[in-house]
C-alpha cells in the first residue's frame, strides 16, 4: 500500500495533513507524509480544565457503564486493525505482522479492561473495635496524562487508556512527534465508540501533538495526578523529579537492558529461534529487545555460529513487504547511534559479526543485525542501544551469570535457557534476575497484557497493564463506620470528656 492509501484508509484528509509546522515522515523511505499543526503550548491549560470538567462527571458514571465504552472503543479497534497497523508500519517501520500485533495488543488490552469495570475490588478488614466496620474503597483519582515513545505508537497508551477510563479518569495523550498520526488515526476511532456509547462526557480522550514542551506541561501540572511516561531514561529523568516535586504519581517505563542466560542444558535451536525475534524483531527498536546473551563457555562457540548463520539468512527491507523480517530503523540518527556503539564495541574489546549499513529501501535507514562477541561486559553494553545489537559474553557459573545479567542500570527483562529445575527456580528467586520481568525458556520480548508490564532501577519502577496495576488509576480510600452507640478509640486510648 503506497503512504497516501494508508494514510486516507486511516481516515485522513489532505487538509488534516498539511499546513502545519511538525513535519512527519516515515523510516519507511524517509518520505514526508504530513505536516501536522501543533498544538500551540499555551493551549495546554485548556486542554487540562477540559479533562478536569469530563472527570467531575466521568467519576459518577458506574464503573461497568464505562467499561462499555472501552468494550465498544475494543469492536471499533477490531473494524480498524488493518487500516491502524499499516500506520504503526508507514510511521514506526515495523513490518506488517508485528504492526498488527500492535492494534491486537490495544483490543486484548481493551477485553481486560471491560472484565476489570466489573472488578475495581476492595477489601474488608476486621477492625480491633467492636461494632466497627472497616473497608478499603477505590475511586477515581483523576486526568492522566500519557506520554509515549515512537517504538510502540499506540500500545502503551492502550495500557494506560483502557485502565484509566473504566477507573474513572479522562485522558490526555502526548504522542511522541516521530508517531502522532498513529496516535490521531486511534482518536478517530475512539471517537466511533464514543458516538455509539452516547452520553460520555466532553474531553474525555484529547491527544496533543508536539514535542517535550507539551510533555512538560502535563508533567507540571497539578491538576493530572497521575502521569504515565514512556521513553527513554532521559526523559524519565527529568520527568521524574518534577512530578514528585508536585507529589504526584509518575509511572515510568523507560529503557532496558535485556539478557538472556543460555545454560549448558538448554534447548539450543528453542533459544536461537527466540534470540533472533527478541533481538532483531521491531530491527532491535523494543524496550525488551535482546540485547545481551550470557552464555555458558561449553556452548558459546556453537551459540554464536548459529546465531550469525541464521542473521545472514534474514530478509532486511521494506517492512510492507511480505518476507521482510527486518525493517528501518526510525531514522538516521538511530543509524548513526548504531554505528557509534558498534565502533564503542570494538574499541572496548568486541569482535563484531554483521552490523552493515542495508541497502534497504531509497531514503530510509536499514541495518544489518550485529552479533558482537565481548571480552567483557564494558561500558558500552551496558548502555540500552536502540538497534538490532546483541553482545554475547560467557559465563562458568550460573552465579557468575546471574551477576553479570543484574549488572547494568536497567531493569526491565530478562530470561534463562535451561531444562535444570534448579537453575530455573534460582533465576526467578530473590537471589537471581533483578529484571520486573523473568521468564524461563522463552525470549525477554513479546509480553501479554494479562501480567504487569514494568521493570526496576533506570527502567523507573511503574507497571502497567495486566494485574493490579489498575490500582496506578486510582486513589485509595480507607473507611471505619461504627455502626455501635459506643465510641471507642484505637489502641485502648482514653480521652473521656
Ligand atoms: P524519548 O524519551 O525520546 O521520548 C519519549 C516521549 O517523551 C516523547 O513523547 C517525547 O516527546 C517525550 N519527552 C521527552 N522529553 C520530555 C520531557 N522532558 N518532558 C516531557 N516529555 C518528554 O524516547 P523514544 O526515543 O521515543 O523511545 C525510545 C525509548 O523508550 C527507549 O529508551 C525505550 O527503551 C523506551 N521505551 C520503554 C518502554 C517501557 O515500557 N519500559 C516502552 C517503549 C519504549
Amino acid at each position: 500500500m503506497t503512504h497516501s492509501a494508508a494514510l486516507s484508509a486511516a481516515g485522513f484528509t489532505d487538509a488534516e495533513l498539511t499546513g502545519g509546522t511538525l513535519t512527519v515522515r516515515s523510516p519507511i523511505d524517509g518520505a514526508e507524509v504530513a505536516q501536522l499543526v501543533e498544538t500551540p503550548a499555551a493551549e495546554m491549560l485548556a486542554v487540562i480544565a477540559r479533562a478536569k470538567s469530563a472527570f467531575t462527571a466521568w467519576r459518577k458514571v458506574p464503573a461497568p457503564r464505562r467499561g462499555e465504552l472501552v468494550r465498544l472503543l475494543g469492536e471499533e479497534l477490531r473494524a480498524a486493525k488493518d487500516e491502524l497497523g499499516a500506520l504503526v508500519t508507514l510511521e514506526a517501520g515495523k513490518i506488517t505482522s508485528e504492526g498488527l500485533g500492535e492494534v491486537q495488543e490495544m483490543i486484548d488490552i481493551c477485553d481486560f479492561a471491560v472484565g476489570l469495570s466489573r472488578q475495581l475490588y476492595g477489601l474488608t478488614i476486621a477492625s480491633e473495635r467492636p461494632g466497627h466496620r472497616m473497608a478499603e474503597t477505590w475511586h477515581p483519582i483523576g486526568p492522566v496524562g500519557v506520554i509515549t515513545a515512537f517504538n510502540f505508537p499506540v500500545a502503551p497508551w492502550a495500557w494506560n487508556a483502557a485502565l484509566a477510563l473504566v477507573c474513572g479518569d479522562p485522558v490526555i495523550w502526548k504522542p511522541s512527534e516521530k508517531t502522532p498520526l498513529c496516535a490521531l488515526a486511534t482518536l478517530k476511532i475512539f471517537e466511533r465508540a464514543l458516538i455509539r456509547f452516547g452520553d460520555a462526557p466532553e474531553g474525555l480522550l484529547q491527544v496533543v501533538v508536539g514535542g517535550a514542551e507539551l510533555g512538560e506541561a502535563l508533567v507540571a501540572s497539578r491538576d493530572v495526578p497521575v502521569l504515565s511516561a514512556t521513553g527513554s531514561t532521559r526523559m524519565g529523568r527529568a520527568v521524574g523529579p518534577k512530578v514528585a516535586e508536585r507529589f504526584g504519581r509518575a509511572i515510568l517505563e523507560l529503557g532496558g537492558n535485556n539478557a538472556m542466560i543460555v545454560a549448558p542444558s538448554a534447548d539450543l535451536d528453542m533459544a536461537l529461534r527466540a534470540i533472533v525475534f527478541s533481538a532483531v524483531g521491531t530491527a532491535g527498536q523494543r524496550c525488551t529487545s535482546l540485547r545481551r546473551l550470557i552464555v555458558h563457555e561449553s556452548i558459546r562457540e556453537e551459540l554464536v555460529a548459529k546465531i550469525t548463520a541464521a542473521y545472514s539468512s534474514l530478509a532486511i527491507g521494506d517492512p510492507r513487504a511480505e518476507g521482510t523480517l527486518i525493517g528501518p530503523l526510525i531514522d538516521k540518527a538511530a543509524l548513526k547511534g548504531m554505528q557509534a556503539a558498534l565502533e564503542a564495541a570494538q574499541a572496548q574489546g568486541g569482535k563484531i559479526h554483521g552490523g552493515a549499513i542495508a541497502a534497504g529501501v531509497t531514503g530510509g535507514a536499514y541495518a544489518a543485525p550485529a552479533v558482537v562477541e565481548m571480552p567483557a561486559q564494558t561500558e558500552i553494553v551496558r548502555e540500552e542501544t536502540f538497534a538490532p545489537i546483541l553482545y554475547v559474553m560467557g559465563y562458568e557459573t550460573l552465579d557468575q551469570a546471574i551477576a553479570l545479567q543484574n549488572d547494568v542500570p536497567q531493569g526491565l527483562s530478562s530470561c534463562i535457557f535451561t531444562l535444570d529445575l534448579r537453575e530455573a527456580e534460582t533465576f526467578l528467586s530473590a537471589s537471581g534476575s533483578d529484571c520486573g520481568i523473568a521468564n524461563v525458556n522463552i525470549g525477554p520480548s513479546g509480553a501479554e497484557i494479562g501480567g504487569a508490564f514494568g521493570g526496576e532501577k533506570e527502567t523507573g519502577g511503574g507497571r502497567e497493564s495486566g494485574s493490579d496495576a489498575w490500582k496506578g488509576y486510582m486513589r485509595r480510600q480507607t473507611n471505619t463506620v461504627n455502626y455501635s452507640s459506643e465510641l471507642p478509640l484505637a489502641q485502648g486510648v482514653k480521652f473521656d470528656i
